[in-house]
């Protein structure tokens, strides 16, 4: 096998081996170098996002909504099941399985784009080469005329939370739970917070979330959070915010958490503590001294829009630099970068990346926030539309939440939309191709919605900017 290629990826995350795929397409020679390795020792292509992120925690969120869905809100539907019981070994089964086979995926696409995939750790040398020491202990190095660095994140661990893996846990070990917890204490309410809390929650979990924020949700549209906060309480998860932790202790088979927040100090038992506070850029053993590349005061491996580094011909991608930790930033990203490397047009529009939060209702949304749009001075109208008024989310039996608008009153531009309900993840996607194309709003209400489907909502919501809604009373 030759050791020189045109383009080295270090990571074959989301970022990294679209990365790989593209340079593969664009006719260069193309080298992928990862070291993950899953809890049973074997290696993996994909990264965080197939093997311990978003594929995992998705099987995992689908399978406990239809528990749930049997159990709670079947017999609405004039469905009699009997007793719905769980099968926590096969659901995870199923998990593990979707896993293997969207990772085994790349390996194909691999073959299938020219692209050497090879296990082990990579590690960026002076003069654009690469180390690269295999699973076991041998060493080649790899000669590249260009290198893209994808190595990742982790998560954050708190010093006051010692980290064991097996009753203080991160969102990784939680996906692999073989057992429900009777009580699971999350501390930090943010996406994985609220993701994982809903998957053990439905399968019968007591769910505390000490969020330190007294805000919840402070990156949402706070009618969407407001919406979504009712949602979870109704649901039983017990999210406490203002809440301060200042130890965890393992104590005989559960774990004793100590907070405090504004009604004073509290000590909480829980059987297993999953920390969910946030991750961060993966740099560890990646390059050694002499490469040129920097990084920022947060440990971001520095790049310009193009995700340049400071070394010549060396970029840096995904969740290991500046911007949203999500799949498919990363994606674009890499993407862009294969394509300027071949000296293609390469682009990422870093105003219209969307969210999207996978509990039930799912929360999604792209561009700015109402209240964003208005800190910024510029006139606005907003509308909304809700569920409640949808023949089809009615059909559904999911009929919570609303799709709501946020415009420009000038030009009529769409700056913001925001989706609580039946699936949201899938409703934004018009609106990104909508900002996409700097959309009007009347662009939205003249764009014609198959009836009765839940996209209607955003059409809705469209025409109640301008008080034109038909399906809901414009106020
Ligand atoms: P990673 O996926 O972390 O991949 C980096 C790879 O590089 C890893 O395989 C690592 O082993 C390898 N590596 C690192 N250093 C080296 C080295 N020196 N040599 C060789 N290999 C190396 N995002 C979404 O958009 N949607 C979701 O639904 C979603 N759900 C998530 C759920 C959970 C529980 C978690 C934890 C994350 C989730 N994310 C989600 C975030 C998403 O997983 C990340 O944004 C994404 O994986 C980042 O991609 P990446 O390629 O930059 O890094
Ligand atoms: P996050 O930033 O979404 O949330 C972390 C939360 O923890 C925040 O609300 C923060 O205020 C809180 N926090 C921080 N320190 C705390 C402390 N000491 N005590 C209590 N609360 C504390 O991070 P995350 O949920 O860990 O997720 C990590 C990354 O993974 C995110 O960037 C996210 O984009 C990505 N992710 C995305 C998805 C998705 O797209 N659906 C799903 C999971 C993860």
């Amino acid at each position: 096998m030759s050791d020189s290629f045109d383009v080295v990826v270090i990571g074959a995350g989301p970022a990294g081996y679209p990365a790989a795929i593209r340079a593969g397409q664009n006719k260069l020679t193309v080298a992928c170098v990862d070291e993950w390795k899953n809890s049973d020792g074997s290696a993996a292509f994909g990264g965080t996002c197939l093997n311990a992120g978003c594929i995992p925690s998705k099987a995992l969120l689908e399978s406990s909504e239809l528990f749930q869905r049997a159990k709670d809100e079947f017999a609405v539907h004039g469905i009699v099941v009997g007793d719905v019981k769980l099968d926590l070994a096969a659901m995870q089964k199923r998990r593990a399985s979707i896993v293997k086979t969207m990772t085994n995926g790349i390996m194909a696409l691999f073959r299938a784009n020219g692209v050497t995939g090879i296990h082990g750790h990579g590690r960026l040398l002076p003069g654009n080469r690469v180390q690269v020491t295999g699973p076991d202990g041998s060493e080649r190095t790899l000669q590249a005329r260009h290198v893209v660095l994808a190595s990742g994140s982790s998560p954050v661990r708190l010093r006051a939370v010692p980290h064991d893996g097996v009753r203080i846990v991160d969102s990784w070990n939680a996906l692999e739970f073989d057992a429900v917890p009777r009580r699971l204490g999350v501390i930090g309410a943010g996406v994985i917070g609220l993701e994982l809390g809903s998957v053990w929650r439905r399968l019968g979990s007591e769910v505390t979330v000490l969020e330190a924020l007294e805000q919840f949700l402070p990156m949402v549209d706070q009618t969407i959070a407001k919406e979504a906060q009712r949602h979870f309480k109704k649901q039983g998860l017990d999210i406490k915010l203002g809440a301060k932790v200042s130890s965890a202790e393992v104590k005989g088979d559960g774990v004793e958490v100590r907070y405090s927040d504004a009604a004073g100090d509290h000590a909480l038992q829980v059987d297993k503590l999953v920390v969910a506070v946030g991750r961060r850029p993966f740099t560890d053993e990646l390059l050694a001294e002499g490469t040129g590349v920097l990084l920022d005061d947060r440990g971001f491996i520095q790049v310009d829009e193009h995700c340049r580094t400071n070394a010549p011909d060396v970029w840096a991608v995904g969740d290991a630099v500046r911007g949203p930790m999500l799949a498919h930033k990363g994606k674009e990203e890499g993407v862009m970068v294969a394509d300027l490397i071949a000296g293609h047009f390469g682009e990422v529009n870093y105003k219209v990346i969307p969210s999207v939060v996978y509990t039930a209702p799912e929360i999604a949304w792209v561009g700015q926030t109402e209240e964003q749009v208005k800190a910024g001075g510029r006139a606005y109208k907003v509308g909304t539309f809700p569920f409640a008024a949808s023949g089809r989310a009615r059909a559904m039996e999911a009929a919570q939440g609303m799709a709501k608008i946020v415009s420009a009153v000038d030009d009529d531009e769409v700056l913001g939309v925001h989706v609580i309900g039946p699936m949201a993840g899938e409703l934004i996607a018009e609106a990104v191709l909508a900002m996409e194309y700097s959309a009007s709003t009347e662009d939205l209400q003249r764009t014609i919605h198959a009836h009765p489907t839940l996209s209607e909502a955003l059409h809705e919501a469209a025409l109640a900017a301008d008080k034109k809604a038909i399906d809901a009373i414009n106020r």
